[in-house]
């Protein structure tokens, strides 16, 4: 498919302005261009035509299923996207007056509510923008909460071997020294290696329960046994809440700290980038350090509460991604009790695949699992075809490929995570095609290395991609 520049023709699309603007003067000439802009010209259809086409060649849910574990790739209802581009919410100026914007504050109000009710925590700030961001706040809370309490010793932060690349570097962005601790034969973090890194520098663990193997820390009660009898915090990363709402919260696993993901979770688009939403609820005692301002409601009117004692300050401008707050909010209304359904549908379409495969491929942990699992494709791989190439061959049947190549502790990982969305036809067809890619690769895998075939775009490379990545058109 051509670019957008090399389709370009000519033709004026849109005419701005007839008459020549003099700019002499009013610009210094140190800023002015030298040469021609160089953007396209194309009539208005041919630059629709253009970007149809674009979005034709995406794959999106959509078109088919989506088993991205660790992302949970759910269905999006359409009625929160009728909701959030209802005029009063969508051409709302964030710095409109309190008094005429009390119906975005009060949905704001409501949905910490629902967080803080949903996580068990006692205060919710909505502004971080994702996941990642989330987890930066939380830190960031965690390191002044020391500050304050003059335990400046505590420089370091545990992470299990499993956890989401985000975060470590959360953690390591916040100026926490990481310490690893490992997993066991049984996926969980090893309680007596925890043991052994304990100390008076010990600020904090970061865990995600279940975590990325998709199994369930059963020894968390525990764990924050220890870490609060060591005067340390937890911190709980919340993106994947898929297996848990209803069923249990990370208060009462005796969590200090949690972000969600309502990307994700909360059934808002994403993949692409964003935006996203990532609100940070802490218990009581963590209160003060919330990012300012904080949505209140006094009895009478919903206002923003700048006056946080030890706030760590603004983390997002304005008060986050407000649109996708709107879906969650919609999503959460909808569902009401239903979530708690949701996560037993998430739950046992993971295990009926789980079953369905193991054997086939290897499955490193076989435990029950939550939202997700993880196999391992190393019988496949010492067959001649390797999870990149699994990953592939799903996409001539119309699937998109699997988290692959994470948790790093599992070697050809390959990482699904089908969501409560989908019919048992749905998951039947993904089962029968992964059993005949695993035949395939038996009888014939150079014929498996030659997908993908039937996408719009074959099988690229990889390593350049990434290591020399073109992303600009030569004008
Ligand atoms: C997705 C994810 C994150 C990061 O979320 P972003 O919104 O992409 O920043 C963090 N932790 C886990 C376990 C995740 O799955």
């Amino acid at each position: 498919m051509k670019t957008i520049f090399e389709k370009s023709n000519g033709v004026d699309g849109i005419g701005v302005c007839d008459e020549e603007i003099k700019i002499e003067g009013i610009i210094p000439k140190s800023l002015l261009r030298e040469g021609k802009i160089g953007l396209p010209q194309l009539s208005e259809l041919e630059v629709l035509r253009h970007y149809k086409e674009l979005s034709d060649r995406n794959f999106c849910i959509e078109k088919g299923f989506y088993p991205l574990g660790s992302c949970t790739m759910k269905y999006n209802p359409k009625v929160n996207e009728l909701l959030a581009s209802l005029e009063g919410f969508a051409n709302l100026h964030p710095l409109q007056e309190e008094e005429d914007s009390q119906g975005a504050l009060e949905l704001m109000y409501n949905l910490q509510e629902k967080l803080k009710y949903i996580t068990g925590m006692d205060a919710v700030t909505l502004q971080p923008a994702a996941g990642a961001h989330g987890e930066l706040t939380g830190m960031m809370i965690i390191k002044k909460y020391f500050e304050v309490r003059g335990e400046t010793n505590r420089t370091k932060v545990i992470i299990p071997d499993s956890a989401h690349g985000t975060n470590p570097a959360s953690a390591k962005m916040c100026g926490f020294d990481i310490v690893e601790v490992k997993s066991n034969e049984r996926g969980q973090v090893d309680l007596e290696a925890l043991k052994s890194l304990l100390d008076e520098n010990v600020a904090a663990i970061m865990m995600t329960n279940p975590n990325t193997l998709g199994i369930f820390e059963e020894k968390v009660l525990e764990i924050s046994k220890l870490m609060h009898d060591n005067g340390s915090l937890l911190y709980y990363d919340g993106a994947n809440f898929n297996a848990v709402m209803g069923w249990t919260n990370p208060a009462l696993m005796g969590f200090d700290v949690v972000h969600l993901n309502l990307h994700k979770t909360f059934a808002t688009p994403h993949g692409g980038g964003g935006p996203g939403a990532g609100p940070v609820g802490v218990v009581a005692s963590l209160k003060d350090y919330l990012p300012a301002p904080v949505i209140e409601f006094d009895g009478n009117k919903y206002y923003r509460n700048y006056n946080i004692k030890h706030s760590i300050g603004k983390v997002r401008s304005f008060y986050g991604n407000f649109g996708v707050l709107v879906r969650a909010y919609a999503y959460i209304l909808m569902m009401g009790n239903n979530l708690k359904l949701a996560s037993a549908d998430a739950v046992l379409n993971a295990n009926y695949i789980k079953e369905k495969l193991k054997g086939i491929y290897d499955l490193p942990y076989d435990e029950p699992c939550m939202h997700e699992f993880v196999l391992s494709g190393e019988k496949q791989h010492a067959e001649g075809v390797s999870t990149l190439g699994i990953a592939k061959r799903l996409m001539d049947d119309n699937i998109h490929p699997p988290t692959v190549y994470f948790p790093l502790i599992v070697h050809e990982a390959i990482m699904i995570e089908p969501t409560e969305s989908e019919s048992k036809e749905v998951l039947d067809n993904f089962i029968n095609i992964m059993l005949k890619i695993a035949e395939e690769i038996k009888t014939n895998p150079e014929e498996v290395l030659k997908a993908p075939q039937k996408t719009p775009v074959k099988r690229v490379d990889e390593t350049q991609a990434a290591r020399h990545p073109n992303l600009a058109f030569p004008l």
